[in-house]
């Protein structure tokens, strides 16, 4: 039998960047005490108890129908008003549309917006499912590289170089997964400006938005000019610790909304009541959780920081956002899967390695916040161990300028 174009777009790095952290989790499954650092997901934690019984009270009220397609009015109005006061660019429920978490948002958008001959500007180390969310459709992902020495900060210039007459969308996303940079505010002007000037989307993945502190964090829907040009997108999932509940929306130009809900017809055909009943009060009533788990990603860092900072040949950043610090490894002369593969079977604990966040990032392991300390602590100890018995030589030290250190 044959296949469509698309299987092979939607397969490769993306789909197989997972396979430390999926043995991971056969073991852990299995009864292995394994420290798993591999997934941004608070795993020992759950939804907020008020947010649990709004959903089960959902149902028993019998809210298990067919829904608006576009989402429910009461969870668009509660984004659409949160939006306009955090992001400061004002917009109505009928510019939400809902989708089963932000990565659905974010493919449903691309499906939009992009398709084959266009070309789609992603900064790497980019989210893992970006090349084939935004290829699917046949478009082609034009990657422009940020470095450790700059804080993994993006390059505006290098970013206006990229662009052609093909380019369709540029898509960032601040705080980044997996560097953790959050997106300086003059260089999100210039972004904006430059998206209006030149007709490209401007798509803004958000999902980590309330892991920087408030002030930091720009959402470049509100800067002058982005009203037009910006697709934000973004989810429950880390801000409430809503993962499974799969929650997620955009927030679009009325058009482009109306075309949303076209595809939602045909791919969804709307999300379930009760989930979104739950999101309504997640978000209504235990917004203050998005700052506590902030707060505690932000105190692990500053604890793993020192402790990781000594490892002979071993750079670390911790840009100061979202829910991950990262290792360069380039200085150990190790592909960083390998590196990640050796440290689960002989230390038991999982790294992501991040060849599937970019053709130039498979130097740099991920390591998620998410886990208690004490098994933060350990994780560190055994990559102490498993660096000193490899014996790798620090054949240099890597650059750290530019790099905020918690
Ligand atoms: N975008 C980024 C940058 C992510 O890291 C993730 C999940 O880890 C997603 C999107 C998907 O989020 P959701 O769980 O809401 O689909």
């Amino acid at each position: 039998m044959r296949y469509a174009g698309l299987v092979e777009r939607i397969a490769g790095k993306s789909a197989t960047a997972w396979s430390v952290h999926y043995q991971a989790l056969a073991r852990a499954a299995a009864g292995e005490n394994v420290i798993v650092l591999s997934v941004g997901q608070e795993t020992s934690e759950t939804s907020p108890a008020l947010v649990v019984e709004a959903g089960i009270d959902s149902l028993r009220r019998g809210r298990h129908h067919y829904t608006d397609v576009q989402g429910e009015l009461a969870l668009r109005e509660v984004i659409a008003e949160r939006h306009s006061r955090t992001a400061g660019q004002p917009v109505g429920a009928n510019r939400v549309s809902i989708f089963a978490g932000a990565q659905n948002a974010l493919y449903a958008v691309a499906q939009c917006v992009v398709e084959g001959g266009d070309e789609v500007i992603a900064v790497e180390p980019y989210y893992t499912t970006y090349p084939a969310t935004f290829t699917a459709g046949g478009a082609s992902l034009v990657a422009v590289t940020t470095s450790a020495a700059d804080g993994f900060q993006l390059d505006f210039d290098k970013i206006a170089a990229a662009a052609t007459e093909r380019t369709r969308a540029i898509v960032i996303n601040s705080p980044n997964n997996p560097t953790g940079a959050v997106y300086a505010r003059p260089t999100l002007i210039r972004l904006v400006e430059f998206c209006a000037l030149r007709d490209i989307w401007l798509i803004s993945d958000e999902v980590y938005a309330t892991m920087v502190a408030p002030e930091l964090m720009v959402s470049p829907g509100g800067l002058p000019g982005g009203d037009k040009v910006c697709i934000t997108v973004s989810s429950v999932s880390k801000s409430h610790r809503m993962t499974g509940w799969r929650i997620g929306w955009v927030i679009a130009p009325e058009t482009l909304t109306e075309h949303l809900y076209n595809l939602a017809m045909c791919m969804c055909y709307g999300q379930p009541m009760f989930t979104q009943d739950a999101a309504v009060v997640a978000l209504r009533e235990a917004d203050a959780l998005a700052g506590e788990i902030r707060a505690k990603l932000q105190k692990r860092a500053a604890l793993l920081v020192p402790e990781l900072r000594n490892l002979p040949g071993v750079g670390v950043f911790s840009a100061g956002g979202g829910m991950f610090m990262v290792l360069d490894i380039s200085a150990l002369r190790v592909d960083a899967a390998q590196f990640a593969q050796g440290f689960l079977d002989q230390h038991d604990v999982s790294l992501l390695p991040c060849h599937g966040f970019g053709e130039h990032s498979a130097h740099l392991l991920r390591i998620s916040l998410c886990e208690p300390s004490g098994r933060l602590s350990a994780a560190c100890d055994r990559l102490r161990t498993y660096i000193a018995a490899r014996g790798w030589e620090s054949v240099e030290v890597i650059e750290k300028k530019g790099v905020r250190f918690i």
